[in-house]
């Protein structure tokens, strides 16, 4: 196979089918889910295709089976007429279907047990093209199909996986039954020796992160990598057998150590939500101009509430004074966003909550109120530490209001990350 030669990862096309998906009555999120799961197999999509219920279907499949080394069909496994994606499996691959029945008694039992009667059509879902193995379904009647590569033989493709439409039965399957058989029907050697890792900064600009680390990258031979760049965010994508992943970690520390956060998907709330848990600190917020979605992004994520103690919304001058004990003459003499009120934001929160570490921000968010000594995205932000020491930082964000909102909480977040080292 070429790609075991050429060490390229695994090529995949993804089919997603269903009328609906085309007429906006359902979002196909499989498709992000999909390569979000195949990424860390070594495995890339290179093409993904959204078709609705009818025979495009079939010739999709034709060419995706003949270009791609893995192809993922989802949709279509029902008990309706216009789920056609078995007999379209079998046209193609040009075997008969049969009844499996085996897997006629599990889908009986699974309605009976949920007191639905089996009716005649529920049949069509245990036919099984010849050579396709059974991936159960525990969560709903369709089971999966999975064919490696003996069945594909005529064909480039080494897997091809049918996976139903609903997405609860769809993601247990891909973890469950689907990774593994991938695994083994890409020859082993090819999926153990091709890695795939997303190293992810923070704190840094994509331009920063290409103009220092590209030169070092593009020499190490048989590494694969691009940048993906969200707001406050860089993922280095590397792809690579092991020690080729191993060199361009060793050069995304060199340059970037204190940005990386992790290679396995890591959110930057988590790393310090986790790291203040390991302490058994607590951390507590006097947000302004990021009107409580500081608190509100701690708090999406599970479990933080043995970290996070509370927060201050304080977007008035006299929500400042009365919640948090900031001074009038303060705000009259240096205004709002300024240095000494948010040191006394941090000081009032301290006092209030005693958690150990206190985040504090106050800034402008725009379109309006800027002025030429404080343009709009000029924000201080305050941190308080466990010894009670307060370290206030002027910053400047570009953006919009959303895009402000959320660089002023990552770099209030990264400042937590950065003093528990
Ligand atoms: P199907 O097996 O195609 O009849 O789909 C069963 C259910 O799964 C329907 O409610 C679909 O809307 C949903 N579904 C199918 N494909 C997708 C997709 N790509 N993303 C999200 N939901 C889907
Ligand atoms: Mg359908």
């Amino acid at each position: 196979m070429a790609f075991l030669q050429s060490s390229e990862p695994a090529q995949a096309t993804v089919i997603n089918t269903g009328s609906e998906l085309l007429l906006g009555r359902t979002l196909n999120t499989h498709g992000q889910f999909l390569a979000n799961a195949l990424w860390p197999l070594g495995i890339e999509v290179a093409r993904q295709v959204t078709l609705p219920d009818g025979d495009s279907i079939k010739t999709e499949l034709l060419r995706a089976l003949e270009d791609s080394d893995v192809v993922i069909l989802t949709g279509g496994l029902g008990p309706t007429t216009d789920d056609m994606t078995r007999d379209m499996v079998a046209s193609v691959l040009d075997v008969p279907l049969e009844l499996d029945v085996a897997v006629e008694a599990t889908i009986r039992d699974y309605l009976e047990s949920r007191g639905y009667l089996f009716a005649p059509h529920q049949s069509r879902q245990a036919m099984v093209p010849r050579g396709g193995e059974v991936m159960p379904n525990p969560l709903g009647t369709a089971p999966g199909l999975f064919f490696g590569p003996d069945v594909l033989a005529e064909f480039e493709c080494r897997a091809l996986a049918v996976l139903p439409g609903p997405p609860r039965e769809l993601h247990p399957m891909v973890h469950e039954e689907l990774a593994g058989r991938l695994i083994a029907a890409l020859d082993g050697g090819h999926a153990d020796s091709i890695r795939a890792v997303d190293f992810r900064l923070v704190g840094v600009g994509e331009s920063t992160v290409t103009e220092l680390l590209e030169p070092s990258l593009a020499s190490i031979e048989g590494l694969k990598f691009g940048y993906c760049a969200r707001i406050s965010e860089v993922d280095v994508r590397c792809v690579g057998s092991d020690e080729v992943i191993d060199r361009a970690r060793r050069k995304v520390v060199e340059f970037f150590g204190d940005q990386l956060i992790g290679e396995k998907g890591e959110s930057l709330v988590g790393v310090v939500l986790d790291g203040l848990r390991e302490r058994r600190q607590t951390l507590a917020t006097a947000e302004s101009c990021t009107g409580g979605s500081l608190a509100g992004a701690l708090t999406d994520v599970g479990g933080s509430s043995d970290v996070f103690v509370g927060g201050y919304v304080t977007y008035s001058n006299a929500a400042k004074v009365r919640d948090l004990a900031v001074e009038e003459a303060a705000l009259a003499m240096h205004g709002a966003v300024s240095e000494e009120v948010c040191a006394q934001m941090v000081a009032g929160c301290q006092s209030k909550t005693g958690a150990d570490y206190v985040l504090a921000c106050t800034g402008i968010a725009g379109p309006s109120g800027g002025t030429t000594e404080k343009p709009v995205g000029t924000v201080f932000i305050g941190l308080g530490l466990p010894d009670g020491r307060i370290k206030i930082e002027k910053c400047h964000f570009r953006g919009d209001r959303c895009a402000f909102k959320q660089r002023v909480i990552w770099s209030a977040l990264d400042r937590v990350r950065q003093a528990m080292k």
